[in-house]
């Protein structure tokens, strides 16, 4: 098997799976507890929080453990509207194109009254920082942009919307979950006040994360129960995927320079490869892009039967965010870039990670080539685009 959807989640690290045995059976002690085996446990949280905050370059007390990217998306954007709404600042500023978390968390928001403006993107997918400055009003309470897109793998110019914002006193949420360990980041020196992370997106396990919130922003508790992270988010606490999550962020981090110069390298040749298929399109920048990151659309081609059939010849692939697939909806990113719906609905994302080989890339390369030449000669529509009773839309 090919693996190439990890942008959806990544396989554990050896390293992030040997940092969590030990807290299932010997260290299991409840953080909260007095006594010994407790006071073990919550010594070991206390070293993760440091780790992921040296990481990040912020202090431990900024690190907030979620369950995921999602979690930490859902209470960055709530503590700030929360803060906001106390000052009567009820205006938010996003992106049409980033991740649902954030979308309906922002939708819920706009229920309650609050005023949304999604900035568009260019058709490289990225965000002029212009915008933002010229989008920021009196009332605005948060601009929260992610750092690179899940789909089409866009980095954005986060120091420079960073910036913009402290200078106007707002604050500012990037979702970083596509970008950490994978991209450098220093959340103090890119002028980052929120930023939400989730483990498995760096072969750290599921189901945990974390939210950095620069001090002195009043965090909103999504879940009330115990006094756990300083009362910010009650339940015990994770142990065994926060130890998991550390050491597969370490790792991540300090293979930083090696990881992206070798992923660069199968990147470009996939690019390069797929480029050579009639009527294909590159979704997003060519190289202010993820270093895993590949999408295409091919004209003529419905982008589920290029998946099912590329999984029946080994090549695990998406067709935009695992939460659309098995929507009919076309992906809001790749009509955000300005692909038709038509078109949209034949996008395929591929996206890599450091295990992957040049012979898997060049294996994919002919099985996305051959497949999509299947399809195109059993479909009725391309059967038009070619006869020329209809137009090519992608040339
Ligand atoms: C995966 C992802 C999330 C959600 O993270 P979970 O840990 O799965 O909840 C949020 N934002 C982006 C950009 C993602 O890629």
């Amino acid at each position: 098997m090919i693996y190439l959807d990890n942008a959806a989640t990544t396989k554990m690290s050896k390293t992030a799976i040997d940092a969590m045995l030990p807290f299932m059976d010997k260290i299991y002690g409840n953080p909260s507890s007095l006594h010994s085996a407790g006071q073990e446990a919550n010594e070991a949280l206390y070293n993760a929080r440091e780790r992921i905050a040296r990481v990040l370059g912020c202090e431990a007390r900024e690190i907030t453990f979620t369950s995921g990217g999602s979690e930490a998306d859902n209470q960055a954007i709530i503590s700030a509207a929360r803060i906001g709404e106390r000052q009567g600042k009820k205006h938010i500023i996003s992106t049409a194109i980033e991740h649902h978390a954030v979308l309906h968390t922002l939708d819920r928001l706009k229920k309650e009254g609050f005023e949304i403006t999604l900035l568009n993107v260019g058709e490289n997918g990225i965000i002029e920082p212009n915008k933002v400055k010229e989008a920021i009003r009196e009332d605005t309470c948060l601009v929260t942009v992610m750092y690179a897109n899940n789909e089409i793998g866009t980095i954005q110019p986060i120091k420079q919307i960073g910036e913009i914002c402290r200078q106007k006193g707002v604050l500012f949420h990037t979702d970083a979950v596509q970008a950490v360990g994978h991209i450098k980041i220093d959340v103090k020196e890119q002028n980052i006040d929120m930023l939400s992370l989730s483990a498995h997106k760096f072969h750290g396990p599921k189901g945990v994360g974390a939210l950095y919130a620069k001090k002195g922003i009043r965090l909103t508790n999504l879940i009330d129960g115990g006094a756990q992270e300083r009362g910010k988010r009650a339940g015990t606490e994770n142990i065994p995927a926060i130890m998991g999550m550390a050491a597969a962020l370490e790792e991540a981090v300090g293979n930083i320079d090696c990881n992206a110069k070798k992923l660069t390298v199968l990147r470009d040749k996939l690019i390069n490869g797929l480029s050579t298929i009639p009527h294909s399109v590159l979704n997003g920048d060519t190289t202010k892009r993820l270093p895993g990151n590949v999408n295409f659309c091919f004209e003529g081609i419905e982008g589920e039967s290029l998946l099912l059939l590329l999984d029946d010849r080994g090549v695990c692939a998406s067709s935009g965010s695992a939460c659309t697939s098995g929507s009919l909806d076309p992906s809001h990113v790749l009509l955000a870039i300005g692909r038709v719906h038509d078109i949209a609905h034949g996008s395929l994302r591929l996206s890599l990670s450091e295990e992957n080989t040049e012979q898997e890339i060049d294996y994919t390369i002919k099985a996305v080539t051959e497949v999509v030449a299947y399809l195109r000669s059993i479909s009725p529509v391309w059967r038009d685009l070619e006869n020329g009773k209809q137009e090519f839309i992608i040339k």
